[in-house]
């Protein structure tokens, strides 16, 4: 595997120590994060899997400066957000992250070509017209720029979506679940270009999935189970990962100490 443009070993794009996310309280608190340390490497791929209820997305949004963490702290780069205020949090989040959800959220009154700038735009900065040029070429719409997204099927806007969020060449790249509305088709035109990004355009990408197919196109899948990481895989095939969620899928809820003469986990 060549990394084109990689930064220098061991640095970590985003990463969070110790964190801990509790939503509700009293009886009713929920730990969904319950003591997480992990970094994302820079110029990696990395998927974060686990069980339905597991934590992923939680653990994405608190990385990622669109939730905040009960406990722990949360970094892009060097800045702790924590640190941040909502405006300063904001501008973070604008300049240096880019999002791709499940459900595109394309604006659907803007062409292609405004969608991918947009971020840009609402920063009042100038797109990069040889890098924003160079992503369309990847992401393959370059006859679509003028199309509404409601005139693109649901793996071309995904794709619009990827390239919005590389437009602005953000340290990192957060997914949820890119995949989640495709066709297995368009599902893994999205992960290879995901992948492209990373390997070819030197970007950061961290995807939460459910699919162990999806997660084999990351470098590195770190596992959630009841909202703690419970084991990191590199060189993931969907054999090897679809073998480690089934036995993460029979964890009984709270595990962590295994049952007197039980499987192990
Ligand atoms: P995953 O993405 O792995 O399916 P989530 O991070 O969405 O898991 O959720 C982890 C746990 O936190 C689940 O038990 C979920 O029900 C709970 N949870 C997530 N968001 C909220 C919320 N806004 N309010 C209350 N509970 C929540
Ligand atoms: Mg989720």
């Amino acid at each position: 595997m060549t990394h084109t443009v990689s930064a220098p070993d061991g640095v970590m794009a985003a990463r969070v120590a110790g964190a801990a996310k509790v939503y509700g309280a009293g009886d009713a608190a929920v730990h969904a994060l319950d003591g997480v340390t992990v970094g994302f490497p820079a110029g990696r791929f990395t998927a974060i899997m686990g069980p339905s209820g597991s934590g992923k997305s939680t653990l994405m949004h608190c990385a990622a400066g669109l939730d905040t963490l009960s406990a722990g702290a949360a970094f892009i780069g060097e800045t702790e957000l924590g640190s941040l205020g909502d405006r300063q949090l904001t501008l973070l989040r604008r300049e240096r992250i880019g999002f791709v959800f499940q459900s595109f959220n394309l604006v659907p009154t803007l062409t292609v070509a405004e969608n991918i700038t947009l971020p840009i735009d609402l920063a009042g900065g100038r797109p990069d017209t040889e890098w924003v040029d160079a992503l369309i070429d990847v992401v393959g719409l370059g006859d679509r720029l003028a199309h509404r997204p409601s005139e693109l099927s649901g793996g071309q806007q995904q794709r619009v979506a990827v390239a919005r969020a590389l437009a602005g060449r953000p340290d990192v790249v957060f997914a949820d679940e890119p995949t989640g509305n495709l066709d297995s088709r368009s599902g893994g035109e999205v992960l290879d270009l995901l992948g492209r990004a990373v390997r070819e355009m030197g970007r950061t990408v961290v995807m939460v999935t459910h699919d162990p197919g999806a997660a084999a196109h990351a470098d590195e899948v770190v596992f959630l189970a009841d909202g703690r990481l419970v084991d990191r895989m590199a060189g993931p095939t969907a054999a090897t990962v679809l073998d480690r969620m089934k036995s993460l899928d029979g964890r009984p809820a709270g595990a962590g100490t295994s049952p007197a003469g039980g499987a192990s986990a």
